[in-house]
């Protein structure tokens, strides 16, 4: 069983991914408080696997099943045999991560086909910093299709996205898969904010592309078309 926060179709807010249909599963409970959450995660119901799937099940038409939260791998056995039961049905598993339980990734990747990681900066999580958590959860990541996600904020410094590029270029020179496996950099201003942050958003990709990494500016979707 596992604590299920809700389950529904929808469109694809964020990232790479941005406007395909997908089911998202958002698992409850999360092991961070970045200042920009706009996930209220106040109730969830306990599920069995079948019951989840059965779920899923009743829906069509779409890419991908989400496994977002909250932080999904904290329920890291459930979302293992989650995993692996869509698989066995033949659908495209999405991972959003907040790219910190890299250990928990390592149990589930081969039953994964695209991981949105985030790298969440200093400046949204109270100074702390998981640089070395993020490195160690991209090297895994690399094993399949993986791009990564920064919010962008009125307090987030082009310090914070030198330390990612560097993250990102270290692990990318030294994969052997770098080949077919580029790592783009979704920089996503942090609603509702987007006006002010123009210049920065400019600058940083700038200064991310001047490094080799390719970035793209993004904003969240489904917040302009105001759906769940
Ligand atoms: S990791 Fe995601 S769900 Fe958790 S606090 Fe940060 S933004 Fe919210």
């Amino acid at each position: 069983m596992a604590k299920i926060a809700e389950i529904f179709k929808s469109i694809q807010g964020e990232g790479l991914y941005q406007g395909q249909e997908q089911v998202f599963v958002r698992l409850f409970g999360c092991n961070l408080r970045c200042s920009y959450c706009d996930t209220t995660l106040e109730f969830y119901q306990e599920k069995s696997i079948a019951q989840v799937i059965a779920q899923i099940q009743s829906y069509d038409n779409y890419h991908s099943v989400s496994l977002t939260g909250g932080e999904p791998l904290l329920q890291i056995d459930f979302l293992a045999e989650l995993a692996k039961g869509l698989k066995k049905l033949g659908k495209k598993v999405y991972l959003e991560t907040n790219g910190i339980l890299y250990d928990n990734l390592e149990r589930i990747i081969d039953d994964i086909d695209i991981i949105a990681m985030d790298f969440k900066l200093p400046s949204a999580v109270g100074g702390v910093d998981f640089w070395d958590e993020h490195r160690r959860f991209l090297e895994i990541a690399m094993e399949k299709e993986v791009f990564v996600k920064a919010v962008i904020g009125i307090d987030t410094s082009k310090d914070e996205i030198l330390q990612a590029i560097n993250i990102i270029k270290n692990i990318v020179g030294a994969s052997l898969v770098y080949a077919r496996n580029k790592i783009q950099f979704i920089l996503q201003p942090q609603n509702p904010y987007e006006d002010l942050l123009q210049g920065k958003l400019v600058d940083f990709q700038q200064v991310c592309n001047s490094r080799g990494i390719e970035a793209k500016i993004l904003p969240q979707l489904h917040k302009i078309l105001n759906i769940k």
